[in-house]
């Protein structure tokens, strides 16, 4: 099996295995409790707290442990916008993952008004009407860091700087930025940073977002007082302690495996550019994590290369996970002016440490026979 689909998730490493089993195994005592064997998985948690507050350069005091990305995101917009009193107005992107335009519909229908700024050439931002849109009252923006679909990166410095420069509250969506590429908080004028673990070889099921102290935030789920206050409940231990031991590894592959990764990219995106004259890869003139390629085939439909690529045993998808099943096609691609022949072909392969260049070798090898045969169909 080639497994090409770690933007969807990843695979937890084996040290990420076996320190949550140990954990689930011995650590078991509730962490609010004070006898040792509580405050024992009290330290393990504080451990993995500076282990991912030190992945985006945060102090550890900054980090709170959630459920994973999504609940981050939640956590992050409704619990600033809950503290921001009659201000109504949003701002965000376009191109956004489904965890923040879900959020965004909810707010509209409760009377918010949100902007959606639109994506220019090659999938970058629209700086000029990100600028117009912000003003003194908005109440807050949100902002991806990397595309779950195309990998494009936006100037998050930039942007988040002319938010800042009106005092309003910033959240980041970095879950496909972190451990692919280095990010600094002290360098950034945000307040908050959704991140999630299986994206970089954690377990699932759990998640952190970074809240700046002094941050106008309310908690989404009330309870015990754990974690700040921010996020009620008996922490994940396992998860987080699984997440901490990712975070400590994902440090370490940003210098030190990224960039053999993304010379697989380019390599892969040469060779499938070779083989299929009628391929296009979306974003690939803007900034990118180095894991992602998108690629649109002409007038092919995605699901059916997928479905062959499963058959041959190779994994991949078809923009976002949550949107794959419905043939509606990617807001991303669309967003970025893409014409319907080039969105509806368009597959997603995302590599990881774990991928090796014979296995691209493999996939490029299947690719001319598998597309020649779904055009010769679409032809008849
Ligand atoms: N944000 C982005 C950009 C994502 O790609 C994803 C997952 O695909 C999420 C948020 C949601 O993260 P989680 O699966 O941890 O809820």
């Amino acid at each position: 099996m080639i497994y090409l689909d770690n933007n969807a998730t990843t695979q937890p490493l084996p040290e990420v295995v076996d320190a949550v089993a140990k954990s689930m195994r011995d650590e078991y005592a509730n962490p609010s409790s004070v006898h040792q064997r509580g405050q024992s998985a009290r330290h393990k948690i504080e451990l993995a707290r500076a282990r991912v507050a030190e992945l985006i350069g945060a102090t550890p005091r900054d980090i709170v442990f959630t459920s994973g990305g999504t609940e981050s995101i939640n956590l992050a917009i409704r619990g600033v916008l809950s503290s921001r009193g009659m201000r109504r107005h949003v701002v965000t992107t376009a191109v956004e993952h489904s965890a923040v335009l879900r959020v965004m519909q909810g707010l509209e229908a409760r009377g918010y008004v949100v902007d959606y700024v639109g994506v220019v050439g090659d999938g970058r931002l629209d700086e000029d009407d990100w600028r117009n849109r912000i003003t003194p009252d908005t109440a807050m923006v949100s902002i991806q860091y990397a595309n779950n679909e195309t990998g494009v990166i936006f100037d998050v410095e930039r942007l988040t700087s002319i938010a800042a420069e009106h005092g309003v509250p910033v959240h980041v969506d970095a879950v496909q930025a972190v451990g692919k590429i280095p990010i600094d908080v002290t360098r950034l004028p945000v307040n908050l940073m959704s991140l999630s673990a299986h994206k970089f070889h954690g377990p699932k099921g759990v998640g952190a977002l970074f809240v700046r102290r002094r941050t106008p935030i309310e908690p989404l789920i009330v309870g015990g007082r754990q974690e700040r206050e921010l996020r009620g409940g008996t922490e994940n231990v396992a998860g987080i302690i699984g997440m901490g031991v990712a975070a400590e590894a994902a440090a370490h592959d940003i210098g030190e495996v990224m960039p053999r990764v993304e010379a697989m990219r380019d390599r892969f995106e040469r060779d499938v550019l070779n083989a299929a004259s009628f391929a296009r890869i979306n974003g690939a003139s803007s900034p990118r994590i180095p894991n992602t390629t998108n690629i649109s085939f002409e007038a092919i439909e995605a699901e059916a290369i997928l479905l062959l690529l499963s058959e041959a045993g190779v994994c991949a998808s078809s923009g976002a996970a949550c949107s794959s099943g419905s043939f509606e096609p990617s807001h991303v691609l669309k967003a970025m002016g893409l014409e319907d022949r080039f969105t509806h072909g368009a597959v997603r392969f995302s590599l990881s440490r774990t991928t090796t260049s014979d296995e691209l070798g493999r996939v490029v090898a299947l690719l001319p026979r598998l597309l020649e045969k779904l055009r010769s169909l679409s032809r008849a």
